[in-house]
């Protein structure tokens, strides 16, 4: 049986390392430089401007910018997809005093919740098993968050580059110094077109990586210091919808069960949300593990069948679909955490490390901690003007005394249990949670998703077929993300082309955004795979099962704004 994993992308990670190149005069220099203008990197931004007012001596010392983002989307929050029903603590702490829940933009507190197991017609209302029960959380869109969050970086002193593709790691000396943006302006082939613009080197004393699932020079920095944790890390990957509604929905809502497979066999492990927005609209979405085998299975046409059913057409009957998007989550837990979050130079935050604890499907406080977290260890250690390879181990120490890691050390072995079917799996489950960790089942091994065994069923058959009112097809999804990628860019992602038919299905079925085509079919029994680049929403999925995505141009991608 063919597995992705025999068929790796022609990427190394050494190459996304370097020294800094740009002569010394023309470097961008800045004192914390963060990747990523996710939560994690805007609480730290955030964060950091808040100690800086309070200690203008340190802001001095760190000379015109004191604290960078590096932003790839087009803007703050263009690049964001998440729930998002947000547990309110790391908000609380991060804006003490200075906000109250309420000036935040949300959509207010959960005021009620349902769970239910489906079957293709019925659905079976069950309590709320305890990692589902969302009293006290609050709802927002983390796309709007985000550019709330920027704002308020920016009102800090934090110099926000939006449209900005942090492409390498700077290393010198084993020490990391700042990160490489992207060129700009190079055609199909690489060579320069007339608005080519050379990417940058972005010095600093501190670099905090903020990147989100997938992040690419988290990865690089994991692998140049040896930091990955015990176990793989492996994803889930989410779609999403939001919809304009003529009713008002009055609760969360999670469900279980159909149109996933509840077999051993198929490892398919996940679930729907579905949450208001307000008084007029709704998000949807589904959540599968991609250790899942079947290379029929896709996430987008799932999320299509799932609206068909009698529960949820209701919720959306008269409404429309107003925006679209597609990214993973992190879902390896504990045990999947590096080594270490720190290395010289370096910080590492939220979902790039796995700072997710699934059960919940919760990870924007623990972004929103860990960035908080950051920027007190990398301000402590710029107070004291240190510089040595263990000045910023602090962060980890805060970290591992911080409720995300007692969190997800109670859950740590919650995703695992599934391998071994939804039965078997929700019994185990439901028996650590009860007893908030003390179950002990042994660390359990994870294999990467890509070293899933394939196989190939007609689960396809099913899809239902896009009737442009309640079911659609991927195309016009990508078009309802405000996808607006350069065709003419380099291609951005690295896979092998040429591979068995069943791992050409898997890439073609999975990839929610249409990116891949079976193109010619060789004597050999291999097919050659055609990739539309500029379709890519950088969901993260192929780096999961066996490819590498890495940053295209800063600005590229969806312009997300409800999500
Ligand atoms: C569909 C879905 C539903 C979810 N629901 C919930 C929920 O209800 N509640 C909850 O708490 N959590 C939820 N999560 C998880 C939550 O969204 C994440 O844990 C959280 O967003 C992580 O924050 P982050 O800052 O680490 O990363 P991200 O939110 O991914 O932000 C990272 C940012 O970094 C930028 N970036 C990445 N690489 C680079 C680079 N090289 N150069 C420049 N910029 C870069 C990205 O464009 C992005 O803006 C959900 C996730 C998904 C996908
Ligand atoms: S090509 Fe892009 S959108 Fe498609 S699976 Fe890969 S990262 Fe996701």
């Amino acid at each position: 049986m063919a597995r992705p994993s025999n068929f790796p992308p022609p990427f190394s990670s050494s190459d996304y390392v370097a020294e800094p190149t740009d002569p010394a005069e023309e470097r961008i220099e800045v004192g914390v430089l963060i990747v990523g203008g996710g939560p994690a990197g805007l609480a730290c931004a955030i964060r950091l401007g808040q100690l800086l007012e309070e200690h203008p001596d340190v802001a001095e010392r760190l000379g015109e910018v004191a604290v960078a983002v590096l932003e790839k989307g087009k803007q703050p929050g263009s690049h964001l997809v998440s729930g998002a029903v947000v547990d309110p603590r790391a908000l609380r702490r991060l804006f003490g005093n200075r906000l109250r829940m309420d000036e935040l933009p949300t959509f207010g507190p959960v005021t009620g919740e349902s769970v239910y197991v489906l079957t293709r017609r019925a659905a079976l209302s069950i309590p709320p098993p305890p990692p589902m029960r969302n009293h006290g959380n609050w709802i927002f869109s983390l796309s709007q968050l985000g550019r709330f969050l920027a704002e308020r970086a920016e009102e800090g002193g934090a110099m926000i580059l939006p449209e900005t593709a942090a492409q390498k790691l700077l290393v010198s000396h084993g020490r990391v110094v700042g990160a490489r943006t992207g060129d700009k302006g190079r055609g199909r082939e690489g060579g320069e077109l007339g608005n080519f613009e050379a990417g940058s080197d972005v010095v600093a004393k501190v670099t905090v990586l903020a990147e989100g699932t997938q992040g690419h020079l988290t990865g690089v920095a994991l692998d140049r210091f040896s930091l990955h944790g015990e176990n793989p890390q492996v994803w889930e990957l989410a779609v999403k919808e939001v919809w304009k509604v003529e009713k008002p929905l009055d609760r969360v809502i999670h469900t279980m069960g159909w149109p996933l497979r509840t077999g051993k066999r198929y490892r398919e492990f996940g679930g729907s949300f579905i949450y208001p927005m307000g008084k007029d609209m709704v998000t949807i979405g589904l959540v599968v593990g991609l250790d899942y085998r079947d290379a029929s299975l896709s996430v987008h046409d799932l999320l299509q069948e799932l609206k068909t059913h009698p529960k949820i057409r209701r919720i959306l009957a008269g409404g429309e679909r107003v925006e679209w998007g597609a990214k993973t989550i992190p879902s390896g837990g504990f045990h999947s955490l590096p080594q270490r979050l720190h290395a010289p130079g370096l910080l590492l935050c939220g979902d790039g490390v796995g700072m997710v604890n699934v059960p919940r499907l919760k990870g924007i406080h623990y972004a929103i901690e860990s960035g908080r977290l950051a920027a007190e260890a990398a301000f402590r250690a710029l107070q004291r003007g240190e510089t040595p390879a263990t000045a910023l181990s602090s962060y980890d120490d805060a970290v591992r005394d911080s409720f995300i890691w007692r969190e997800l050390h109670e859950v740590r072995n919650m995703r695992q249990v599934f391998g071994r079917g939804f039965f078997v799996g929700g019994a185990l489950a439901s028996a650590m949670t009860v007893s908030k960790g003390r179950v002990e089942l042994g660390k359990m091994r994870a294999e990467p998703d890509a070293d899933q065994p394939l196989l190939v069923t007609d689960r396809d058959a099913s899809y239902p077929a896009p009737d442009g009112k309640l079911t659609f097809d991927k195309l016009s999804s990508v078009f309802a993300s405000g996808n607006k990628t350069r065709d003419d860019q380099p291609n951005h992602i690295k896979i092998e082309r040429r591979v068995p038919r069943e791992v050409a299905r898997l890439w073609e079925h999975m990839c929610p955004a249409q990116v891949y085509e079976i193109g010619a079919e060789d004597g050999d029994g291999t097919v050659l795979l055609e990739v539309a680049a500029s379709n890519c929403v950088q969901c993260g999925a192929i780096t999961a099962k066996g490819g590498r995505l890495t940053p295209p141009e800063g600005g590229s991608g969806p312009e997300y704004t409800l999500t």
